[in-house]
């Protein structure tokens, strides 16, 4: 029962800066880093500016697929989503949920997928045809494992990947996922990607070796940004004639 005292003590509340904190899995064992509510709002409107890029504004439509201990960038997908308007659902990104994603993708029509795993392709390609699904949804988001499966039936699919702490999402260039260059220093040791936390950041972490291979490529993207892009060997965006 909601009494006045309990919200004059609940006026008196602080709210803690610290949101989450990130444990992600690193080269050498686990690596941990703080994430604030400032920092959620920094990359809720980072990812937005990506989202735009794909057409997503009001009135679309978005079906996003994602783990429950995703939290520390799905808070900020969500938000971003919110922020442009777009009307969601949210699907575990696990293979056993895959058919609440077959159902939201029926009944809601996206013109957006954002986060779909391999595990999530494998279990709908069960019981539909995963091409004509989604050849006609305009934008896919995949991790990328999911990328080469998508590609082998048809669907031309963006990356989107956790990487570490950090989130690279790909712009409709198809030349790599770009990372915020103010948040995180993305770099490359022996072909494995590395991420360390940016100056501005506010909470540090110095550069951790992944265990993902992959490249970095730097200089403007032909979408106008300079944040650097991630090709990722899982994606098969390493083919000879690039690296
Ligand atoms: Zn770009």
């Amino acid at each position: 029962m909601t009494r006045a005292d309990t919200l004059a003590r609940a006026r008196e509340l602080d709210r803690p800066q610290l949101a989450y904190l990130v444990r992600f899995p690193t080269a050498h064992g686990t690596g941990e880093t703080d994430l604030t509510w400032a920092q959620i709002d920094h990359d809720t409107a980072w990812i937005a500016g990506r989202l735009r890029e794909h057409g997503l504004a009001a009135g679309r439509r978005a079906v996003l697929t994602a783990s429950g201990f995703e939290g520390f960038w799905c808070h900020a997908m969500i938000g971003a989503l919110r922020t442009l308007r777009v009307t969601y659902g949210i699907a575990e990104a696990m293979g056993w949920d895959h058919r609440r994603t077959a159902v939201f993708h029926r009944e809601l029509a996206p013109q957006a997928m954002i986060g779909l795993s391999a595990e999530t392709v494998e279990g709908l390609s069960g019981a539909a045809d995963v091409g004509e699904m989604f050849r006609s949804t305009s934008v896919v988001l995949a991790r990328p494992t999911a990328v080469p499966l998508l590609h082998a039936v048809g669907v031309s699919a963006c990356v989107l990947a956790p990487l570490g702490p950090a989130l690279a999402i790909e712009c409709p260039e198809r030349a790599g996922a770009h990372v915020d260059a103010a948040a995180w220093r993305i770099g490359e040791r022996d072909g494995q990607l590395t991420v360390a936390a940016a100056e501005g950041r506010g909470s540090p972490l110095a550069e951790t070796p992944l265990g993902v291979v992959g490249r970095v490529v730097t200089g403007r993207c032909g979408c106008g940004s300079d944040d650097p892009r991630v090709l990722f060997a899982e994606a098969n965006q390493l083919s000879p004639a690039r690296s």
